[in-house]
């Protein structure tokens, strides 16, 4: 990724754009922030959010015209929140600035004609910026009209306070000065860039161009009139006779920021795209906001009280996006949200090994695509994190941790123990091909063969078999040189079975064949039972059985050919379906997708854990995956094959368990020799000599070594190595052995003592990171 990439990409999120009051506010204002600090009561807090944009709050507090009202979007719902009101009452309860900040003298000047709040807001701005300022103003007192405004909106001595603020900085004041068209020209002379405030009638003509109502004619963005050095503003934008109190000082400050380039010798235009009301691109939902009257002002002189103002401050929506982030734990956990999330990424990528927080924020989203779902702008995590995860594997800076575990497993599926493709028995070609995916085939065995057997009695016999895995967890960790490995080698055998039509049961298998085999034209599982009508086994089987819910797989989020099909099937085995808020396109991730379980198994279970609390019915999945990790939480979840072949799945199959990492490999294994030797008559191999040793482990030790992700395979390997002469040590304390081994990348202590004819497991961990031996 690219600063240009990093640019566009982070420019999709729009939680950053102003809310519709700040947009509007031709000051930009930060109205939210100062809402939430009166609502919060932290009346010096929401002062300083003021003072930070507002010249003159004392004055512009009071009676600033609000446009910000008419764009709030607290008014779709009901009524706006009464900003202006709320400024008011906080410049009332507050004090003004007691020291301003000044920058070091430029050795510049600039002359302020006029002291209406355009001139102020000029002068103010300029001496900020280090320039020598003089106002002249034809009148006896600095303010101009404001003056002329009634008492009780702006009390005559606010007017001398805030002006009175502008004389300490230094600005010299010249009152009753004659402008003169030759007073003009001596300004012209002596000055360096000079700004005209027409907020007040000026009569004097400075031979400068004008527009037909006789204001002086100024660009609409510099505010430059049409002679060089010279700036003009307070006037009503065009068709508008009334005076906005904050345009003028908008003006003033626009102007100010044209005499400083001017005088600097920097181009006036480049980079003021946000100046002035804008449109912005916010989005917030306001779907179930209930409405909620506008609080009365407590006096209709003096405005609200405290009370009533941080009551009404509190009707501020605080408006934000967030909707990706209030969809998915896990932007929530990182605490932050997808722009701020791509900078971070980005960094990241930039540093040689990686920041261990920021890797694994990329390697936790399951890239389920949820975010992507709910974004108004389509903002895709997902493709974010995948792409960063392709860059940290090509450059070798993805640490194993991450994805290790799965990748071994994808190998151990895709070996000659689990693999296996050929023709139906007794068949010379195929026309179908059923590829359950190495998920099912670990989590429920019986039901491949079942469903087999099942698609030989529907589509004919001529259905091959393929057992494997799809490739998806290289693909997922980033490792796209491993995926392509996987995927050619499937597409190889897909062709030299004569491009038979792959049946699939498992979602994540199917985005895979679509993305690399769309030519072989996939179909599901579910589709084709649909469409084919089920066995006797399920039909009717539970009828009458209460509403289950559908848990449908992230992968089939926009499948909604598989979901009819789903819930088809449901209603024919006799269930009614209830939907989850978060089904179908909304459906949420199990946790397991993108790896996230491998990355960041607590992540992971709070994923989980919160999926399983969604409705107290029984759920029905349709992905292996999702319904062994919904069993890890207790939740009653069953397989939807489990209703479909209930022979297979106990007597209760929504208690069926989660069979666990080690489970899962020797499933698959035994799998292929059962068909191997059922249904074609082949013997398989002779079983690895490792494989014989007999391990004596407690549910205790089991649950540990399926968090650790250690198998019982892994615990042969080592007791084997010791058996041929690897290191292993005694504690004397204990009796008990421990001994060591890294076959590959990963380091596997096991604490054991032999007991009968085997050795009883006390504990094993293991570390999974590449070591670089000395000298090597
Ligand atoms: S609800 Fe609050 S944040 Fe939203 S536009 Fe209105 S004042 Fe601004
Ligand atoms: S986990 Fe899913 S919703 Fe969350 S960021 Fe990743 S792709 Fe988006
Ligand atoms: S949904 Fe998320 S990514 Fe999309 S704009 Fe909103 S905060 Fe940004």
């Amino acid at each position: 990724m690219d600063q240009k990439e990093l640019r566009e990409i982070e420019n999709r999120c729009i939680q950053e754009e102003p809310a519709w009051c700040m947009a509007e506010c031709p000051l930009h204002v930060d109205v939210r922030l100062f809402l939430k600090k009166m609502a919060e009561g932290k009346w010096d807090a929401a002062r300083k959010v003021l003072d930070k944009t507002m010249p003159f709050p004392g004055i512009l507090g009071r009676i600033c015209d609000h446009p910000c009202e008419k764009k709030c979007k607290r008014g779709e719902v009901d009524a706006p929140v009464a900003i202006s009101e709320l400024e008011r009452a906080c410049v009332t309860f507050t004090a003004s600035l007691k020291k301003v900040m000044l920058l070091p003298d430029r050795g510049k000047r600039v002359a302020v004609i006029g002291s209406g709040l355009s001139s102020l807001t000029a002068a103010w701005d300029l001496i900020r910026k280090g320039y020598g300022v003089a106002i002249f103003e034809p009148g006896s007192y600095l303010g101009g009209s404001l003056w002329n405004l009634p008492h009780d909106l702006l009390p005559k001595q606010i007017i001398g306070d805030e002006t009175a603020l502008l004389q300490n900085t230094g600005v010299r004041i010249n009152l009753k000065a004659a402008i003169t068209p030759e007073r003009f020209e001596e300004m012209y002379a002596d000055f360096d860039a000079v700004y005209i405030g027409q907020d007040n009638e000026i009569a004097c003509d400075f031979g400068l161009a004008q527009t037909p109502s006789g204001r002086i004619r100024t660009d609409d963005v510099t505010r430059a009139a049409s002679r060089k050095g010279v700036f003009a503003g307070g006037i009503p934008e065009d068709g508008s006779t009334r005076p906005s109190p904050v345009l003028n000082a908008a003006q003033g400050r626009w102007a100010a920021t044209s005499a400083d380039r001017y005088i600097q010798n920097v181009s006036m235009t480049a980079a003021r795209p946000h100046e002035g009301p804008m449109k912005t691109r916010l989005y917030t939902d306001i779907t179930g906001i209930p409405p909620l009257p506008r609080t009365p002002v407590s006096d209709p002189e003096e405005g609200y009280d405290k009370e009533a103002a941080i009551g009404e401050a509190g009707r501020c929506l605080q408006c934000e996006c967030m909707e990706c982030v209030k969809a998915c734990p896990y932007l929530e956990h990182y605490k932050s949200y997808p722009k701020s999330y791509a900078r971070q990424i980005y960094n990241n990528l930039s540093i040689v090994k990686g920041d261990r927080k920021a890797n694994t924020l990329i390697n936790s989203c399951s890239l389920c695509r949820l975010c992507e779902t709910v974004c108004p702008e389509s903002f895709s995590m997902a493709d974010l994190c995948h792409n960063a995860r392709q860059e940290m594997v090509r450059v070798g800076k993805m640490p194993p941790s991450a994805h290790e575990f799965a990748l071994l497993d994808m190998a151990f599926s895709n070996s000659d123990k689990c693999a296996l493709a050929r023709h139906a028995p007794g068949e010379s070609g195929s026309a179908w091909l059923f590829f359950p995916g190495c998920q099912l085939s670990g989590s429920a065995p019986g039901h491949v063969t079942q469903s087999y057997s099942y698609l030989r009695e529907k589509l004919g016999n001529r259905v091959g078999l393929m057992l494997g895995c799809c490739g998806a967890p290289a693909h997922w960790g980033g490792d796209a040189k491993r995926a392509d490995a996987v995927t050619a080698q499937l597409k190889a055998q897909w062709t030299k079975m004569g491009h038979p039509r792959p049946v699939l049961a498992c979602s994540s298998c199917m985005e895979m064949f679509r993305k690399f085999l769309p030519e072989a034209d996939p179909v599901s599982l579910w589709e084709i039972m649909a469409r084919e009508g089920l066995p006797e086994t399920a039909l009717n089987a539970r009828a009458g059985a209460s509403a289950v819910a559908v848990i449908d797989p992230c992968t089939a989020r926009h499948d909604t050919g598989v979901q009819e099909s789903v819930r088809h099937i449901l209603r024919e085995t006799g269930f009614s379906v209830a939907e989850l808020d978060h089904s179908r396109e909304m459906t949420e991730c199990c946790g397991f997708g993108g790896l996230m379980a491998n990355a960041n198994p607590d992540m992971a279970r709070e994923v989980i854990r919160r999926r399983a609390g969604q409705s107290p019915l029984d759920y029905v999945a349709y992905c292996a995956v999702c319904r062994d990790h919904l069993a890890t939480t207790g939740k009653r979840t069953a397989h939807l094959l489990d209703y479909i072949w209930p022979d297979e799945a106990g007597p209760d199959p929504a208690e069926r368990k989660n069979p666990g990492y080690s489970l899962r490999h020797e499933n698959r294994a035994r799998l292929r020799e059962k068909l191997l030797s059922e249904l074609w008559g082949e013997k398989t191999e002779e079983t690895d000599a490792c494989e014989k040793i007999v391990l004596h482990i407690s549910d205790e030790v089991r649950d540990r070594l399926e968090d650790r992700r250690i198998l019982t395979g892994d615990i042969q390997k080592v007791l084997f190595h010791v058996q041929n002469g690897g290191a292993h040590f005694k504690n004397p304390k204990t009796g008990h052995w421990l001994a060591v081994h890294r076959p590959l990348n990963v380091t596997f202590w096991v604490e054991y003592a032999p007991s009968g004819q085997g050795f009883e497991i006390y504990n094993a961990y293991c570390h999974r990171m590449i070591i670089v031996e000395e000298g090597k």
